[in-house]
């Protein structure tokens, strides 16, 4: 009986010995993260501590994953780097079925140092911007209208705003020179935009505005202009935006830079019909290469964004917007922009295009030469005036008459063209400029 019993414990020992080295076998592991949340500003780093326990010790060691992919960067070693943008997510650590996840913010800093130069910061819905203590104008009034124009432009080209990005604005060309650098310095590749004063960085996905270049009413057509870049680039992807040719990308950067200034977009208009009307159009062909763009000096290198500017407007005009965005489908795709244009413009061929965009740019003034005042001018009261068609790099004299009488003696330049701005040397009233040259006399009414 005794024995009985003893054989019976040992069976039952048996059994529950099996039933522990099963489970062994087969308890799922866990994953713990010592940290309850995580909090750093952009780029700093932190260590995250996970261990696990239980699994197969076969099993694989701890993989990290991070959500949204652009919060940061991680080692396998648990050591998380802060990406470059404010920003919530959530760092996991897996092995095999388990995870644990820690919470991460990336809060916005309050100041900011970059080769000497110190910002003040805010941090908008859309992006992160900073505003060098040298430049006018507060950082929460910079990344409110970064906000606007962003949502403007994101709208415009009818692409989402979906990743946040960085915009500085530097108080002199001296700050600005000495931080391009840090902000290019992991650039690889083409796709850059420099526009003198404004740059956007593809890599660093950030754009940076020099304010001392620019009067105040320019900066918001620089960040504008950037943002096509910027949001085209987004769109299409990294791979695919030189598929995109410059006439294009400057043209639309261009259309949106100068959709509040009317003065701009009749000059651009006006002085490509000029350049139509004698034959010196640039043409689209010629103006598909970053490389030819960037090689371009003087006047020309001004007058290629506006003949890209006109392009562009036809195209968009051609295709509207939902054809635009199908050409963008296409390219983020990878398809060439010839083929991605036949679904842009059902029925009309790039080739086509290019081959009818001389004698569209001429048609868009009735008769040569002529003469046009519009309100407005670069440093944003004031006006401007603009003569067109003329005999190229002929003497000329204009005088204006009113409130001031002046007279300058001038030449038209190569394409036919003379623009003049009026500022505030000029008090309000109306005047009446005349333009004269061998042959031709031509006159308008500008008030100011
Ligand atoms: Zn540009």
């Amino acid at each position: 009986m005794l024995r009985k019993i003893v054989g019976v414990a040992v069976a039952i020992a048996f059994l529950a010995g099996g039933v522990v080295v099963a489970r062994e076998l087969t308890r799922p592991a866990s994953v713990t993260i010592e940290e309850p949340s995580i909090t750093l500003e952009p780029g700093e780093m932190r260590s995250i501590h996970a261990s696990r326990s239980g699994g197969s010790p076969l099993s694989d060691a701890l993989s990290w994953r991070i959500v949204p992919p652009g919060l940061g960067t991680i080692n396998e070693r648990g050591e998380f780097r802060a990406g470059a943008v404010s920003g919530k997510g959530t760092v996991s650590a897996r092995s095999g079925s388990a995870s644990a996840d820690v919470p991460i913010t990336i809060t916005c800093p309050k100041q900011a140092q970059l080769r000497g130069v110190r910002f003040d910061v805010a941090c908008g819905r859309l992006a992160d911007v900073y505003v060098d203590v040298a430049a006018y104008g507060g950082a929460a009034s910079a990344a409110t209208a970064v906000d606007r124009d962003a949502s403007t432009v994101a709208s415009d080209l009818s692409i989402p705003a979906e990743r946040r990005f960085r915009v500085y604005y530097f108080g002199t060309s001296q700050g600005f020179a000495a931080a391009l650098p840090e902000l290019g310095r992991d650039f690889t590749s083409g796709g850059i935009g420099f526009e003198g004063g404004a740059v956007y960085f593809d890599a660093a996905d950030a754009i940076a505005i020099d304010q001392s270049a620019d009067p105040q009413m320019q900066t918001t057509g620089a960040l504008r202009h950037e943002l096509v870049h910027r949001f085209l680039r987004q769109f299409v992807g990294y791979a695919n935006v030189n598929e995109i040719p410059t006439w294009l990308n400057e043209g639309w950067a261009f259309v949106e830079e100068s959709s509040q200034k009317n003065w701009l977009r009749m000059e651009a208009r006006l002085v490509s019909a000029s350049m139509a009307h004698l034959g010196k159009l640039p043409s689209l062909r010629t103006l598909t290469s970053l490389g030819d763009w960037n090689d371009r000096t003087g006047i020309e290198s001004l007058y290629q964004y506006y003949a890209a500017a006109q392009a562009a407007q036809f195209l968009i005009d051609d295709a509207k917007l939902a054809g635009m965005h199908r050409l963008l489908l296409r390219v983020r795709d990878g398809s060439s922009f010839a083929e991605a244009f036949a679904y842009a413009v059902p029925g009309l061929g790039y080739a086509d295009f290019q081959d009818r965009f001389n004698d569209r740019v001429a048609a868009l003034v009735q008769t040569y030469p002529g003469m046009v005042a519009v309100s407005g001018a670069p440093n944003g009261s004031g006006g401007t005036v603009i003569v067109y068609g003329l005999n190229p790099s002929a003497s000329a004299t204009v005088t204006a008459a009113g409130p001031i009488e002046r007279e300058l003696s001038t030449t038209i330049d190569p394409y036919g063209v003379f623009v003049k701005y009026i500022g505030r040397e000029f008090p309000p009233g109306d005047y009446i400029v005349t333009f004269e040259t061998a042959g031709q006399h031509l006159s308008v009414t500008l008030r100011l």
